[in-house]
């Protein structure tokens, strides 16, 4: 089986078709997934997609891209994660590609994640993007290894993974290590350790190969599975056995159904 660590499977492009999104992870042996929540305003929504699926399960959090929406504290964020639907908080972190300014209100928004992990003892979705250093050193002064995480759709050096490796954290891939460019990614895909790894779409975005630019689904985590054995030259089992036993062990809140 595999486990497909984060999609978006709430989102409008896989929302509308949601039975065959399902009925693809099946006919592809991927039993569970991961709805990440990227607003609170769309948490009803995720959180119903869930209620319908046991394949599913929640997290709960604002993408650190996102402004105009509810901003979370601490009290907000364990209220909705008080549920034994969600497994996680986030995805937060910190994006300074899309907002260039690297504003202290990403900052703050995901200490606050992080404040509400510790309290409701659920592990954190990291998305970090041109901000690695800020990532790691808030990481490290929030104690974010009292709660443990991912960082994921990894796209830093090894050194970064090594950071992240330090606090506890899992890294997980997503389909730009299938991309023939990503050479160096590749490389520390091959070098983190088994017990630490796991694998993700992020669907409805960055599609791998060979269904690069379509619109990706929780189903296609078998090609970044597939990618991770060539790159590592074990046999895809191993690969789909370790990245599942990882899920369990750092989402514990997450069970086999
Ligand atoms: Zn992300
Ligand atoms: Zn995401």
């Amino acid at each position: 089986m595999f486990v497909d660590s984060h999609c978006h499977a709430d989102f409008p492009e896989l929302g509308a078709r949601e039975q065959e999104v399902l009925a693809a992870m099946a006919a592809n042996d991927v039993g569970q997934a991961i709805c990440v929540g990227v607003r609170l305003e769309d948490f009803p929504r995720l959180r119903a997609l869930v209620d319908r699926h046991p394949e599913y399960w929640a997290s709960v959090g604002v993408h650190p891209d996102n402004t105009g929406c509810e901003e979370p504290d601490v009290a907000r964020l364990c209220e909705l994660a008080d549920d034994d639907r969600v497994v996680a908080i986030g995805e937060t972190g910190l994006d300074y590609h899309w907002h260039r300014d690297a504003p202290e209100w990403q900052r703050a928004r995901f200490r606050t994640h992080i404040r509400a992990a510790k309290a409701c003892g659920k592990p954190l979705i990291v998305h970090t993007r041109d901000a690695a250093a800020d990532t790691l050193r808030i990481l490290q002064e929030e104690d974010a290894a009292a709660c443990g995480g991912v960082m994921h759709c990894f796209t830093e050096s090894r050194q970064v993974a090594e950071a992240a490796l330090a606090l506890g954290f899992y890294i997980s891939f997503s389909g730009i290590v299938t991309f023939r460019n990503a050479v160096a990614l590749k490389e520390v895909a091959a070098w983190v350790p088994l017990d630490r790894l796991l694998i993700e779409t992020d669907s409805p975005y960055l599609a791998p190969v060979p269904h690069r630019g379509k619109t990706n689904e929780p189903a296609w985590v078998r090609h970044v599975a597939e990618e991770l054995a060539i790159l590592r030259g074990v046999p895809l089992t191993v690969i789909a056995q370790a990245t599942t036993d990882n899920f369990f062990r750092l989402f514990r809140h997450a069970h086999h159904v």
